[in-house]
């Protein structure tokens, strides 16, 4: 287990203690504004050091005012993608429609960002991280809150007391399975499987995304600047999730090399770079639905209690927005009357974001002939749009003045 040492370490013996289950998007925002309101703040994060690189997300409406009130607005907008062109394929290859990128996201043009993952996640890390206690290479084993806190044991052997503790660990949240149960329970499966890797930009492509698609298939190209590799995307309509696959990365590849087994364009190159790819994300399409956030002294934030899906592209932002309403709410509250709180002032944020999946994402990768074709109708109208003006949804919660502790 590797560790880093807040520098305020002397001050924590009267400040309430909060341990927080993740270091991706939520959980180092949530570090930051908890320390900023006056906690002793832990983040524990099973990696053994925080990932760079990775795929694209956004960051929108309410989140960009989060993210500029943590003062990192300069540097991720120098880390902006600035995506210029998505082109869409039919199945011989052929072009359908060019559209610019905001126009089928919702986002604004020199307003909204976005960025690669890795650039987000260190900057929020980069943020906190002197105030914050970092346990990098271990995990919660489990929790107890028969006591007047949250007893909680690691992975790595260690033992501790919290006043509370967030799960901010993700779709498959290992806190949110041992608060309320196995994860069906709460995934709204929306029918379709994806697989993503990063394979050699051979393409000449450079700021932009190019998909192909058949009824139930998508294949797509996302060169992120002018780098040699391009990320890949293999999205494909299932039934139901393929729950023998989410732990056997054999049968990932197995599973999509068989549905684009007599895929055009330039899928069969796609296939054989899937083969020998060291980075294969596999997952379905889902999002978290729950009922409450929290139970006791324990609560979740960003994708562990409410991951919109990629197809909405909100799960940074919701993760972003999330974490300042729960750390505010939080302020001068216990954790009861705090839990509440939270859940009342950003519950109808989430819903509409997640309600968003027919707006643009889903849109993208239909499931017949007719929907295709509906969908391609549509992409060659949106390409004589003029730019959009952004989605109400995005800008649905106007974050409450940080007033800081004295
Ligand atoms: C292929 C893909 C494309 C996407 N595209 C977009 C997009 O365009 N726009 C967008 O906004 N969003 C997108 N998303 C979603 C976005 O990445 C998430 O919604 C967002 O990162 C949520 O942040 P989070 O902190 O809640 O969870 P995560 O970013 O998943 O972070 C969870 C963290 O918890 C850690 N962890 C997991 N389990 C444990 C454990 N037991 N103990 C300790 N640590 C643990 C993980 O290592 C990770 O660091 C995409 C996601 C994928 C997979």
């Amino acid at each position: 287990m590797t560790r880093t040492d807040p520098s305020r370490n002397t001050r924590t013996a009267s400040r309430r203690k909060v341990l927080i289950s993740g270091g991706g998007v939520a959980g180092p925002a949530l570090a930051f504004w908890l320390n900023r309101h006056g906690f002793a703040v832990t983040v524990v994060e099973k990696a053994s050091t925080l990932r760079g690189g990775g795929y694209p997300v956004d960051v929108r409406g309410t989140a960009l005012e989060v993210v500029r009130r943590m003062g990192i607005l300069p540097r991720l907008r120098d880390a902006h993608i600035d995506l210029r062109r998505l082109t869409f394929l039919a199945e011989d290859g052929s072009k359908v429609a060019s559209i610019h990128p905001h126009t089928v996201t919702g986002g604004v043009a020199g307003r909204d960002l976005e960025v690669r993952r890795g650039d987000l996640t260190e900057a929020l890390y980069t943020a906190g991280r002197d105030d914050v206690e970092y346990l990098f290479d271990d995990s919660i084993d489990t929790l107890d809150q028969s006591g007047h806190g949250v007893d909680v044991t690691f992975r790595a052997g260690g033992r501790r007391t919290f006043d509370m503790v967030v799960g901010a660990d993700g779709l498959h949240s290992r806190t949110r399975e041992l608060l309320f149960g196995p994860e069906e329970r709460f995934h709204r499966y929306l029918g379709h499987c994806f697989a993503g890797f990063t394979m050699r930009n051979t393409f000449g492509l450079s700021h932009e995304l190019m998909m192909w698609n058949t009824p139930g298939r998508a294949a797509a190209l996302y060169a992120v600047g002018d780098h040699d590799d391009v990320h890949t995307l293999l999205n494909f309509a299932h039934p139901e999730p393929p729950f023998d696959a989410f732990r056997n990365p054999q049968a990932q590849r197995d599973l999509v090399a068989s549905v684009f087994a007599d895929a055009g364009w330039e899928v069969p190159g796609m296939l054989a770079a899937l083969r020998d790819a060291d980075d294969l994300f596999f997952d379905a399409v889902g999002q978290i639905r729950m009922p409450r956030w929290s139970s006791g002294r324990v609560a979740l934030v960003g994708d562990a209690a409410y991951a919109p899906s990629f197809l909405t592209g909100q799960g940074s932002s919701l993760a972003l927005v999330g974490a300042y309403m729960l750390a505010h709410s939080l302020a001068g509250r216990d954790h009861a009357a705090g839990f509440a709180a939270y859940e009342q002032s950003t519950r109808a944020f989430v819903t509409v974001n997640q309600e968003q999946i027919g707006e643009g994402g889903a849109a993208l990768f239909p499931a017949t002939a007719r929907a295709l074709e509906q969908r391609n109708d549509m992409l060659r109208r949106l390409s004589t749009l003029p730019p959009s003006e952004g989605r109400p949804a995005h800008s649905a919660l106007t974050l409450p003045e940080f007033t800081p502790v004295t």
